[in-house]
């Protein structure tokens, strides 16, 4: 049994993973898990889908239970770590304590970009990034009232799905010429512009937000355009930035990110970083890549820990997303960055399941399987074979 001490900082999917991947490693040391977030560590994805809608508890979203950290003894401590003194090998607390390392892990995430808008901070306008603003968004959630979502990205996306669900007017406000603009082709955009219209949803394109208006509680979104539109609440999802104020402040390299190698080192190798706060220089993408999701968090703590135990592993697996909203699973395989080309199975005009491909010089580079589990194993398949594909083969291929 060793005396050391592995600290990880951020308890959510990235750090939750990695402490119990540093036991399954061999790590006989104390563990030290500290997180802000005073709730034992949960699943955020369900935040804008179930737990929104009412039909799962915090509890249930537990990543691991009470038991099982005591089990295998790692200590959870509720504090912020406000600095990494690195010349001392220790952590300086919100509380002024000091917690020395062995070994350290930055899991700290990304929180949401903020709207800069006048008006911004009225009541009635939330972001969503944790239970407690759900739990904030609950009490305004009230059958009938005009809810306005800035952004129409994923989390956009399923939030009007819950709050459509929940009996809420929904506007949705994309500054862009379409929703999905930055994560898919224009046919996923359109299917899912259908879906959401047709579940009555108002999807609003080139609509930029000027100011929110009301008298300490918000009552409307006025648009670059002058159009005013009513809202008794407002969310906020115009994408999240990595939280890498305390990698900068110890003096780690940060590029949109922490950035990380393939064994998830920092710039300082005795430091390692996983999840939404890292970014990695990917040869397969050729650039640097920073991934929001969970199964990459996981991927990368998992490696992280094998890293702190000397264990050989490197950051493998491809990139894979989902998102539900209604009775729809889209599932992603891969990373569409530099699609040349884009065959479909299916016809997102009309049917409700469909998978979109998209190529590159020929290669597969990522699929958009929408209802089509079946054509997701399939894509992961062919994305790990790297074999070029013939576009007819292709669809009659992978097609259900
Ligand atoms: C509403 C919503 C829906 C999503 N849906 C999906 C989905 O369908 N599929 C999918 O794959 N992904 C989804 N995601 C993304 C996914 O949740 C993230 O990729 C994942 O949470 C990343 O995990 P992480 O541990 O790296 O970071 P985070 O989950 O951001 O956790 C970081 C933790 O560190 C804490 N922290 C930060 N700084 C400090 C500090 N200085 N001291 C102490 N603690 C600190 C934070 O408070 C937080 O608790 C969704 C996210 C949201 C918000």
């Amino acid at each position: 049994m060793s005396t050391a001490r592995a600290v990880v900082v951020g308890a959510s999917h990235a750090g939750a993973q990695l402490v119990a991947s540093l036991r399954q490693e061999g790590w006989s040391g104390e563990i030290v898990l500290v997180g802000d977030e005073s709730v034992l560590p949960y699943q955020r994805p369900p935040l804008s889908k179930a737990y929104l809608a009412g039909k799962c508890s915090l509890k249930e979203l537990a990543i691991r239970s009470e038991d099982f950290y005591a089990k295998q003894d790692i200590k959870r401590v509720a504090a912020t770590v406000k600095e990494i003194d690195r010349s001392a090998a220790e952590l300086v607390l919100g509380t002024g304590d000091r917690l020395a390392y062995d070994a350290l892990a930055l899991c700290t995430g990304a929180h949401p970009r903020r709207l800069r808008a006048e008006g911004a901070d009225l009541d009635g306008v939330h972001y969503l990034r944790r239970s407690s603003d759900v739990e904030r968004i609950r009490e305004d959630t009230i059958p009938g009232r005009n809810a306005v979502i800035v952004g129409g990205g994923y989390i956009g996306l399923e939030t009007a799905a819950s709050l459509r669900a929940l009996g809420l007017h929904v506007t949705v406000l994309e500054a862009a010429d379409r929703v999905l603009e930055r994560v898919s082709a224009p046919e996923v955009s359109t299917f899912f512009t259908r879906v959401h219209e047709h579940e009555g949803v108002d999807v609003r394109n080139n609509a930029s937000v000027e100011a929110l208006v009301g008298d300490r509680r918000v009552q409307g979104v006025v648009l670059a355009s002058g159009e005013s539109v009513p809202a008794d609440l407002v969310i906020i999802g115009i994408g999240i930035e990595p939280s890498t104020e305390l990698a900068e402040a110890a003096g780690l390299v940060v590029a949109d990110g922490i950035l990380i190698d393939a064994q998830a080192r920092t710039s300082d190798p005795t430091i390692v970083a996983a999840g939404d706060c890292t970014s990695q220089d990917v040869p397969r993408y050729g650039r640097r890549i920073r991934l929001e999701s969970v199964p990459s968090a996981v991927e990368q703590a998992k490696v992280a820990a094998a890293t702190i135990c000397e264990r050989d592993k490197v950051i493998a697996a491809l990139p894979w997303f989902w998102s539900d909203q209604y009775d729809l699973k889209l599932q992603i395989a891969g990373l569409n960055t530099g699609y040349d080309d884009v065959v479909l199975s299916g016809d997102p005009t009309r049917d409700h399941d469909f998978t979109c491909y998209y190529l590159r010089q020929g290669e597969l580079v990522a699929a958009d399987c929408v209802n089509r589990p079946r054509d997701f194993m399939t894509s992961k398949r062919l994305l790990a074979q790297r074999a070029a594909v013939d576009v007819a083969a292709l669809t009659a291929k992978v097609a259900v």
